[in-house]
C-alpha cells in the first residue's frame, strides 16, 4: 500500500527506529527491496533520483513501485531523491510520488529556504511529503580543523529556522557522511554531538544521506572477479545504530546494494562463461540486493513496524 513518507517518519521518530530509502533503477531492484520488506513485515521507501527518471522513463519507474505497492501489504512511498529540478518535482507531485526531496544544500541558506518553501507549497496541497536538506555532505577527515567541520556540519540554530520558514516534513542533514563507496579517507567518524544537538532542537524526523556500509566482503567478492574497487570506505554499522538513536528516521541506502548486485552478476557471468540468459545472472544480482535489504530493515529496526 503506497502511503507518505510523513506517515512513515513519524511513526519512526516516536518508535526510534529508522525507514530504510532504498534507490531503484529498474525491475529487479524494486522486486529485491519490496520482497525483502515483506518478508521483515517492514515499512520501506522506494527511492527515485531524477538520473533513475532519465534512465527508466517516468512512468516506467513510476508503475513498476505503484504495481509492487499494489502487490504488498507493508506500507511503502514514492519518493524522489534529491530533486534539484523543478519540473522533474512538478511532475513527480502531480504524478504519483507520495513524496519529494528538494535539494537546495549547494545554495546559500536563503536561497535554499526560498526554493524549499516553494516546493512545499506546490505539494502540501497535492498530500505529498518534502524533505529539505541543509549543510554539506563530505567526510570528516582526521586533520580537519573545528572551523572547517563546522563550515560543512548542518548547523542546529540554521535548522531550526529552516524547518519553521520552510514547512518542511524531515531534513536530510550533513554530520560528516558522504554519498558514493570513498566516505573516508581515515577512520570513519560521524558527529553524533551534532545529530543530537540537531535533534534537541526541532521535532520533525531527520535523515542521514551517503550511510552505506560499504561491506567489504562484498566489495572483495567483486574485485575477485574482475572489478577494481580501492580504497572504499563506509559507515560502520554501530555508527548507524547510534545515529538512529539520536534522532534519525531514515537512512538513504544506494551504494551498498551496487555493490552486492555487482558482485553478484560478476560472480554469475564468471561461473557461467557459456551462458547467455539475463534471467541467470540478473536473478543472482536481484537475490544479492534482497541479502543487503534484509540485513539494512534488521539494522535500523523498523522490521515487524509494516
Ligand atoms: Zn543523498
Amino acid at each position: 500500500m503506497l502511503v507518505t513518507n510523513k506517515e512513515l517518519l513519524d511513526a519512526a521518530k516516536a518508535g526510534v527506529y529508522a525507514v530504510g530509502a532504498f534507490n531503484v533503477n529498474n525491475m529487479e531492484f524494486v522486486q529485491a527491496i519490496t520482497t525483502a520488506a515483506e518478508e521483515l513485515r517492514s515499512p520501506v521507501i522506494i527511492a527515485v533520483s531524477e538520473g533513475a527518471i532519465k534512465y527508466a522513463g517516468f512512468d516506467y519507474i513510476v508503475d513498476l513501485v505503484r504495481l509492487a505497492a499494489r502487490e504488498r501489504s507493508i506500507p511503502l512511498s514514492l519518493h524522489l531523491d534529491h530533486g534539484r529540478d523543478m519540473a522533474v518535482i512538478d511532475r513527480c507531485i502531480g504524478g504519483g510520488f507520495t513524496s519529494v526531496m528538494i535539494d537546495g544544500s549547494h545554495l546559500p541558506f536563503e536561497e535554499n529556504i526560498a526554493v524549499t518553501r516553494e516546493v512545499v507549497e506546490r505539494a502540501k496541497p497535492k498530500g505529498v511529503s518534502v524533505e529539505g536538506e541543509l549543510g554539506r555532505l563530505a567526510g570528516i577527515e582526521d586533520n580537519i580543523s573545528v572551523e572547517e567541520r563546522d563550515a560543512l556540519l548542518t548547523d542546529p540554530v540554521e535548522a531550526v529556522e529552516f524547518v519553521e520558514r520552510t514547512g518542511v516534513d524531515s531534513l536530510a542533514i550533513a554530520v560528516g557522511t558522504s554519498h558514493g563507496a570513498y566516505k573516508f579517507k581515515g577512520e570513519p567518524r560521524l558527529a553524533f554531538d551534532r545529530i543530537e544537538e540537531i535533534a534537541g532542537g526541532i521535532s520533525i524526523p531527520l535523515v542521514l544521506h551517503g550511510a552505506s556500509g560499504v561491506n567489504q566482503t562484498h566489495v572483495a567478492l567483486a574485485n575477485e572477479f574482475g572489478a577494481k574497487l580501492a580504497g572504499t570506505k563506509g559507515v560502520p554499522d554501530d555508527a548507524v545504530v547510534r545515529a538512529v538513536r539520536l534522532g534519525i528516521c531514515k537512512v538513504n541506502i544506494d551504494t551498498d546494494m551496487r555493490i552486492a548486485f555487482l558482485a553478484a552478476v560478476r560472480q554469475s557471468l564468471s561461473e557461467k562463461p557459456e551462458g547467455i540468459d539475463p534471467r541467470s545472472y540478473l536473478g543472482s544480482g536481484r537475490e544479492a540486493v534482497a541479502k543487503v535489504v534484509r540485513a539494512k530493515i534488521k539494522l535500523f529496526g523498523s522490521a515487524g513496524k509494516g
